[in-house]
């Protein structure tokens, strides 16, 4: 793991603060979960660089990220959904692949060509997941078409990604940058990583991507946080635009997906939403930034989570479900062309909010 500088580990100040407040709002948690079912599993589709696919997506239960531990993340409330302890056995972790997999026949017609694993941390980080499990995943999923992992950039090697290329799946590792401002990744999200490590890893899947030969690809999936907690409105718009660009110029980087922040219960976010210090993004945001960036050399994609929620990105109410339906088919299509469809008095609103809003007195509305 990366290592921050003395200066932020100062007492009490910078990321010792944050990580402070966060482990005390994280400790709040209660719930406990079993170690030998996943934390959640469903089927969609997704937007790959050899088009849409159904997907058989998975949150493996796998003790939870080391960085939420410390602290973690102002708007991060995954931890509070892992194991207690710490650490998941490789048969706990193959129990939870197999329940997948029931769900997958349960459900779905035909296996999904796409496989994606989120573990609410990192897959590649062998305290996670083992070498061991590694292998025994690539070898059950050795038949679908790609899979998805999750990983922060620290894991991200060549030779694990090579695990599961060796079976000529393409293989994409998904990376949570959140922004590819430093500065707003480490004082608004409280990240510890730099863009530069971002760049390194991206360096590795292209290495990858090169060994596994063939028609075999590794790459990089870029997510991003739409509004972090101490942005308005316009400068969370200004950072995601520019953050899409950098993250598109990287070479190995394929996919960005833009995720509005949401209000996960046992974060800072929360704190700050109880006590009148954060609105998610507007959808309309969501909505520019996409329309701006259609021009980038890569897939941009966005899934709103809670949309039309006070908790979740929203508008007014009335056209959250009009301006999410079209960022889905954007997200499928590509096509800026499908923003132009949809309109609503609140644009105004919202445009007040982009030109006035200031850091000293958001969120200028609710
Ligand atoms: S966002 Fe990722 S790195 Fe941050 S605390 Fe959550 S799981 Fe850990
Ligand atoms: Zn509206």
């Amino acid at each position: 793991m990366s290592k921050p500088t003395p200066e932020v580990y100062e007492q009490g100040k910078g990321m010792d603060a944050h990580n402070q407040a966060m482990r005390e709002i994280r400790s709040r948690k209660e719930a406990s979960y079993d170690p030998h079912e996943p934390t959640r599993v469903w089927l969609d589709e997704d937007n790959t660089p050899d088009g849409v696919k159904t997907s058989l997506t998975i949150i493996l239960n796998t003790g939870g990220c080391r960085w939420a531990r410390a602290g973690g993340c102002t708007m991060c409330g995954y931890v509070a959904e892992s194991v207690d302890g710490g650490s998941v056995s490789h048969e706990a972790l193959m129990d939870q692949i197999d329940s997948c997999l029931e769900h997958e026949e349960d459900n779905a017609e035909e296996r999904a060509d796409l496989i994606k694993i989120y573990t609410s941390g990192s897959f590649l980080d062998e305290r996670e997941v083992g070498a061991e499990s590694r292998r025994a995943i690539a070898d059950t999923f050795a038949d679908r078409d790609r899979i998805v992992l999750e990983s922060l950039p620290d894991f991200v090697d060549r030779e694990k990604i090579g695990d599961f290329t060796q079976h000529g799946i393409h293989t994409d590792i998904a990376i949570g940058l959140e922004t590819a401002t430093d500065r707003v990744r480490h004082d608004c999200v409280n990240k510890y990583f730099d863009f530069a490590d971002f760049e390194d890893a991206c360096a590795e899947a292209a290495v990858a991507d090169e060994n596994a030969g063939g028609d075999t690809t590794a790459g990089i999936k870029a997510y991003l946080l739409m509004k972090p907690p101490f942005l308005t409105e316009a400068e969370a718009v200004d950072d995601m635009r520019s953050s899409i660009e950098r993250c598109a110029d990287v070479d190995g980087c394929h996919t960005v997906s833009m995720n509005p922040c949401n209000v996960q219960r046992y974060t800072m976010v929360d704190e700050l939403y109880f006590n009148d210090g954060y609105r998610p993004p507007w959808l309309w945001s969501v909505a520019r930034v996409l329309e701006e960036t259609a021009d980038v050399d890569a897939i941009v994609v966005s899934d709103p989570v809670g949309h039309g929620s006070d908790r979740g990105p929203h508008n007014c109410q009335e056209c959250d479900d009009r301006v999410q339906k079209a960022i889905k088919d954007f997200d499928l299509r590509q096509d800026p062309s499908v923003f132009e469809q949809v309109s609503c008095e609140c644009e105004l609103t919202w445009e007040t909010v982009i030109e006035r809003e200031r850091s000293f007195n958001q969120p200028l509305t609710r």
